[in-house]
């Protein structure tokens, strides 16, 4: 059997998501809403029988055996993230839908980054043409409309849809308006239309019907008769119910009574069903059984540590295998952590799943993934690490019960962000960690005794010279030829006392025990004294050293070993 198609929108804020729906459920939804922005997840079965009275002769003549449609709203990403199924998506197919006026913004691009990520065909709503201005609205179809405009519209129509096809191309898409697209597989297609008149909405379910039947048919077979597998949208407390798990059941059929084997972070939850609703177009009602493509509400008795976007599956036989095959599931999301590494948490299976795939795409090393608050355990996990910059707690969507000044937490509900604001910080955090560490150790220096310029023997020996590279200073030692010769006691400028001099200067210094003619001689060139462990310190901070620092440090590197050839490896 070939069961219905499940479609999603996508887009940014504002851009018509719930007004192209509710033009296709016939309601005003979006108009009820405060702030008109949808709130929760909640989807739309249509049949074909509907689609059919709303397209009318555009499917003449088309043999379309897709049943009917599940459309599903996904207010924000985090809820796309949620519609999986096993690794993939649960969308069959998204509707992306794009302001004509406004054309691509921030969460368009964040939408198609998701698209892409899960390899989710899509189609392109170019909404809004009724603000177009010139715009004639009427009853006919979307092209002998468009054809009956005035020029001038069609023209701005046009520029606007271009200006779409070049910056979905910049993005390697490649994309047409609908009606002038020769090969589906390989352009994405856009659809003008606009969802206060209904113009264009017929060819988009058109186009989605068309592409579902042509490319998704094998996709879509399923069998009513076998047990039923689904995924958990929404986990949600109802007054008298106690907890609902908003489902779509895409494959099998489930029944009152059912045994039923929920995934969990831990063991799988293995309960019954209690009661089924089915969320018909504006009603929801209770069912004894259901199957597949069906949004539904199952209510079932004891059920705890239940987050969205777990696997929910039948096993009224084999109860073993497919708690097997559900833990298997999850861990596959859950990742082989590493014993280094910062901590990850999540509000549902979907976004921890999105927000580790981006980590790993980014090569950040995760020590512990889990889903749920940042609480205290995650605090300490954080603070147990030995890398004060991985004492990092990435959050997605969750609320914070513990913290630590320690410990930075970067908790937000754009996934995109955390990214953006975890590399900023450990840019700044390397370098502050660097910058400390750096001053822990000897730096190099190099100083040529100049001739001429010997003003006292000994006790202390005090000589001109030119700092070449680095800088100097009280108390620094210094070696010849790998030994270390003496120590500066004073450094004078212009007959000052300075307690360091950079490279260029020219300054008087005294050296400690030391005898000019003996141990040093006029026209020597001296270096600062690095121990190995400094040396190989040094060579991680090298970023942070001057070029002449580098320099001096390769020489001081090839004194020593010609002593030791192994020196500082
Ligand atoms: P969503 O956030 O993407 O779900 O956007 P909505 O469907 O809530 O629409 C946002 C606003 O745009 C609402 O005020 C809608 O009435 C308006 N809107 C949506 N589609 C159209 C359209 O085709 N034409 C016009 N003029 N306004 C629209």
């Amino acid at each position: 059997m070939i069961r219905s198609l499940i479609c999603t929108f996508v887009g940014h804020v504002d851009h018509g998501k719930t007004t192209i729906q509710d033009y296709i459920r016939g309601t005003s939804i979006a108009k009820k809403e405060p702030g008109l922005i949808t709130q929760h997840i909640s989807g739309t079965k249509v049949d074909f029988s509907i689609i059919k009275g709303i397209c009318g002769d555009l499917l003449k003549g088309k043999d379309i055996k897709i049943p009917g449609f599940l459309f599903l709203d996904t207010p924000g990403h985090a809820s796309f993230n949620n519609l999986r199924k096993r690794g993939s998506n649960l969308a069959d197919i998204a509707v992306l839908v794009i302001d004509i006026n406004e054309s691509i913004k921030p969460q368009t691009l964040e939408a198609l980054e998701i698209l892409k990520q899960f390899k989710t065909p899509f189609v392109i709503a170019a909404n809004k043409i009724d603000l177009i201005s010139g715009y004639r609205s009427s009853k006919d179809f979307l092209i002998k409309n468009l054809d009956a405009q005035s020029d001038s519209f069609k023209e701005e129509l046009d520029t606007k849809i271009y200006t779409i096809v070049g910056k979905l191309s910049e993005l390697g898409i490649i994309s047409e308006r609908f009606d002038r697209i020769d090969d589906y597989t390989k352009q994405a297609a856009i659809i003008p239309l606009s969802a206060k008149s209904g113009n264009g909405v017929p060819e988009l379910l058109m186009v989605l019907a068309g592409l579902g039947q042509k490319f998704l048919e094998k996709e879509l077979q399923i069998n009513p008769e076998s047990p039923g597998k689904a995924t958990i949208l929404e986990v949600k407390e109802e007054k008298g119910i106690g907890t609902i798990l908003e489902t779509v059941l895409y494959d099998g059929n489930l029944k009152e009574n059912d045994i039923i084997v929920i995934g969990s972070l831990t063991d799988p939850i293995i309960t019954r069903v209690k009661a089924i609703f089915s969320k018909q177009l504006n009603k929801t009602m209770k069912v004894e059984r259901t199957q597949a493509v069906d949004l539904i509400n199952i209510s079932c008795p004891d059920l705890k540590e239940v987050y969205a976007g777990m696997p929910l599956r039948v096993a009224n036989t084999n109860l073993e295998k497919v708690s097997k095959e559900v833990r298997e599931e999850v861990s596959a999301v859950l990742i082989e952590t590493t014993k280094d590494g910062i901590i990850v948490k999540a509000d549902s299976l979907g976004s921890l799943e999105a927000l580790i795939s981006l980590l790993k795409e980014n090569e950040i090393k995760i020590k512990h993934a889990s889903i749920g608050d940042i609480n205290k355990k995650d605090i300490q996990e954080a603070l147990s690490s030995n890398d004060e910059s991985d004492r990092i707690i990435l959050a997605f969507n969750v609320k914070q019960i513990d913290k630590n000044r320690d410990v930075k937490v970067i908790n937000h509900d754009v996934i995109y962000k955390i990214i953006e604001e975890y590399d900023k910080y450990i840019y700044q955090k390397r370098k502050d960690l660097a910058e400390k560490e750096l001053k822990t150790v000897k730096m190099p220096a190099k100083i040529h005794l100049m001739p001429g310029y010997i003003f006292r023997q000994n006790n202390p020996a005090v000589v001109g010279v030119e700092v070449l590279a680095g800088k100097i200073k009280v108390d620094m030692p210094l070696m010849k030829d790998g030994k270390q010769v003496t120590q500066i006691q004073s450094i004078q400028e212009s007959g000052k006392a300075i307690s360091e001099a950079v490279k260029g200067k020219e300054v008087a210094v005294a050296f400690k025990n030391v005898t000019v003619g003996r141990q040093i001689n006029s026209g020597d060139i001296l270096y600062s004294v690095i121990s190995e462990n400094d040396f190989r310190k040094l060579k991680k901070l090298r970023h942070l050293l001057k070029s002449d620092e580098i320099q001096a440090l390769k020489e001081i590197s090839e004194i020593y070993r010609k002593q030791n050839p192994v020196w500082g490896v």
